[in-house]
Order: structure tokens, then C-alpha cells, then sequence
């Protein structure tokens, strides 16, 4: 057996912890549990040690986030981005915006607190610029197409396209090749049929939806609203068609933009690619041919889209909370008073600080003093 010692407050949790290596047979476990359990000591609830560690001020919320998040990783690119929030860098985002925010609010409480004090003049209008630039960073990140979210719960993927072009041996072909989650996913409805897989580290899931085409068939109308539901909320769409029928592509000018490729299926029965519309992929569900290019066509468009410079907003708590920030700041830069500007100001102080945890009122205070030296 070996016994470690790690002190407070140095330690993961800021508190005394000790950690016990054992043999792991059951009676020995078993055995140590009686002993420490007759000490008073008890097992762990869920997540204790990481609330722990937050309340002792080790972890902020996002990084307390970002474990839960590491241990459902998934894919690559899911594990490295819960690894780059449990760093930090999304905390010390949104901390440097707090910061910047109390700074801006202290200036203002400044000049309305104490009038008399030599205070520069400009400070109302150097509050209104902070809180424009503040604001427009705050606007792009929520302006990010929620893919931090989305490489958390797998990137939506819709395969389109008119009945009976091969959509579901497509689907069975990319699930077969890149199948390391294939998870079905619940709410699989007889319309649209949802697999989770791994594209070379990012979670991606592939809806196939029923062929899109006018039907007076009552069910049928409702497959194509659901297809054509997932098709607009999808972040990518493959528009596939026969390649016998290359005048069929045009279906996928529904979808106007670089989010949808077009896939030519059948490739084995056309062999004359020169009728085919410009960047579409030729492939054979059947015969396998194309198949690699395809993946390797999404996956790159994937790549291009997912890979991270800034840390991104992984969760819709977060979100929520940077949108009361924003409208406040929006508030306060038409607000009339200055008392009421403050107001504003605060509340999308708090705002942020609800997402790392960090709301204090002696954040405040500490800021004013330390500018303004008001005590004297
Ligand atoms: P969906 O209605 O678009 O999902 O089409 P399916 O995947 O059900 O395929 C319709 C028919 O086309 C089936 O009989 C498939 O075996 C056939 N099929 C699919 N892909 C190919 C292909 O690449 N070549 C050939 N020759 N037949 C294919």
C-alpha cells in the first residue's frame, strides 16, 4: 500500500487530502472502507471534490464544466476542446471581460459618487466607448454558429435528395467506414434516421431523410416537413442525386451557400462524368468508388469549420448568460441617467460572472479604491 499526503491549500481541492494506492481486491477494499468509515469518514457524492475544489476557489464553473465535459468525450476534437476549458481559456475570456466591464462601472460610479472629486471630465464618454467595444466582442462570440456547442453534441450533418438515389447506402457506406461511435440516436422517427459517427476526431451526426419529393400521400407530406426541417437546421447537407440524372442537382439550389455538396451517386451506371454539375463528387454506394473523397471532402469541410482559434462558448448556459450581458450593455448605452447606465452596467457584470462564478461586490470595491484611492 502506499499512502500520499498533499497539504492544503496546494492540493486539487485547496483542502488536506490524502490518497490511498491499494490492491484492488474487493476484500481489501472492503477492509480499508471499514477502517476509515469507523473514523468517521464517508464515501464521495458525485462531482464532490470538483465542487470542492470550486468553492475553495482551484476550478471557476467553466472548468468545473469542462471535466464533466472531458469524461463524455467522445471524439478528438471533443476531448481537446473540454482539455482547453478545463486550461482555463474560456474562463480567462470571459474574466478579462468582467474585469474590463468592473473597470468601466467604477468609473461611472465614480463620477456620480463623487462629483467633487478631480475627476477627468471625458469619463462618461470613455465608459460609452468601453461598453460599445465590449460589446461588439461579446456580440461576435455569441455570433460564432454555435459550433463550441455544437462539437460538444455532434455536428449535424442532413443527407438530401430526391427517393430511391442511394441516400441510405450512402449512409450505411460512411457509417460502415468512419463507424467508431455509431450510436443511434433516441428519437429516431420512421423519417429520419440519425448515426453518430467520428470524422477523423469531430462527432458528427448523419441524418438521412426521406426523399424529398411532392407527395398527396398524408405521411408522406409529413416525412418531407420533417426532412426538410432537419435539412434547414443541419449545419451541412450532402444533396445527393443519380448521376443518370445530373439535371436533378439543381433540387439542391434550396440550400443556396458552401454548406451543401453535391454527391453524384450511381457512378457505376453513368460512366460519363462530363454531364455532371462542377464540384460534384462522384461516388458509388454500390461498388464503394468515390467513397474515400467524399469523407475526405466532409471532413475537410468540417475541419475548416470546427477548428478553433478563440476558446468558443461550449454550453447554452453560457450563452444565455452572455445574451443578459449583451442586452444590458445595449441598455446601458442609451440609458439617459448615469445611475441607470450603472444599473445596467452591473447587471451585465453579473451576467458574466455567473458564468465563471465569480460575482462579488468586493470585486467592486476593491477596483474603486484601488483607481481612485477615495479613501485618502
Ligand atoms: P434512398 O431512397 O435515396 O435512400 O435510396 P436507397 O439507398 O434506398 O437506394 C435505392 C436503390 O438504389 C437501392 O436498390 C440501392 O441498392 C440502389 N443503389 C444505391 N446506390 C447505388 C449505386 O451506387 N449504384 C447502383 N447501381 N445502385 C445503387
Amino acid at each position: 500500500m502506499l499512502a500520499l499526503w498533499f497539504p492544503g491549500p496546494t492540493s486539487v481541492t485547496g483542502e488536506d487530502v490524502a490518497e490511498l494506492h491499494l490492491h484492488g481486491s474487493r476484500a481489501v477494499l472492503s477492509a480499508v472502507m471499514t477502517v476509515l468509515r469507523r473514523l468517521g469518514l464517508r464515501l464521495a457524492e458525485p462531482g464532490e471534490f470538483t465542487r470542492r475544489a470550486f468553492q475553495n476557489g482551484k476550478l471557476d464553473l467553466t472548468q468545473a464544466e469542462a471535466i464533466a465535459d472531458l469524461a463524455a468525450a467522445e471524439t478528438e476534437a471533443q476531448r481537446r476542446q473540454a482539455l482547453r476549458q478545463l486550461d482555463g481559456a474560456l474562463g480567462d475570456l470571459y474574466r478579462g471581460w468582467s474585469g474590463r466591464l468592473l473597470r468601466l462601472l467604477a468609473h461611472l460610479e465614480a463620477a456620480i459618487d463623487f462629483p467633487d472629486e478631480e475627476l477627468p471630465p471625458q469619463i462618461e464618454s470613455e465608459v460609452d466607448r468601453g461598453t460599445q467595444r465590449l460589446l461588439a466582442e461579446i456580440t461576435a462570440h455569441l455570433a460564432d454558429g454555435r459550433r463550441g456547442e455544437r462539437l460538444r453534441d455532434g455536428i449535424a450533418v442532413a443527407i438530401v435528395g430526391p427517393p430511391n438515389v442511394g441516400k441510405s447506402s450512402i449512409l450505411n457506406q460512411l457509417v460502415r467506414r468512419e463507424a467508431a461511435i455509431t450510436s443511434a440516436i433516441a428519437g429516431t422517427t420512421r423519417d429520419v434516421i440519425e448515426v453518430a459517427i467520428d470524422l477523423d476526431g469531430y462527432p458528427v451526426v448523419l441524418a438521412d431523410t426521406a426523399g424529398l419529393r411532392d407527395s398527396g400521400d398524408i405521411i408522406e407530406q409529413e416525412g418531407l416537413r420533417r426532412a426538410l426541417a432537419r435539412a434547414e437546421a443541419a449545419e451541412l447537407r450532402l444533396f445527393v442525386f443519380d448521376a443518370q440524372s445530373p439535371g436533378a442537382a439543381r433540387g439542391a439550389a434550396a440550400w443556396p451557400g458552401t454548406s451543401t455538396l453535391l454527391v453524384a451517386n450511381k457512378i457505376d451506371l453513368a460512366p460519363d462524368r462530363d454531364r455532371l454539375p462542377e464540384g460534384a463528387i462522384a461516388v458509388s454506394a454500390l461498388t464503394g468508388e468515390g467513397l474515400p473523397e467524399l469523407i475526405r471532402h466532409l471532413t475537410d469541410r468540417v475541419a475548416e469549420d470546427y477548428r478553433a482559434e478563440a476558446p468558443m462558448l461550449t454550453r447554452a448556459r453560457h450563452r444565455e448568460a452572455l445574451e443578459t450581458a449583451a442586452e444590458a450593455l445595449r441598455r446601458s448605452l442609451v440609458a439617459g441617467l448615469p445611475e441607470l447606465r450603472a444599473e445596467d452596467l452591473r447587471l451585465a457584470w453579473r451576467g458574466l460572472g455567473h458564468i465563471t462564478g465569480h460575482a462579488d461586490v468586493e470585486d467592486l470595491l476593491d477596483v474603486i479604491f484601488a483607481d481612485f484611492c477615495l479613501g485618502k
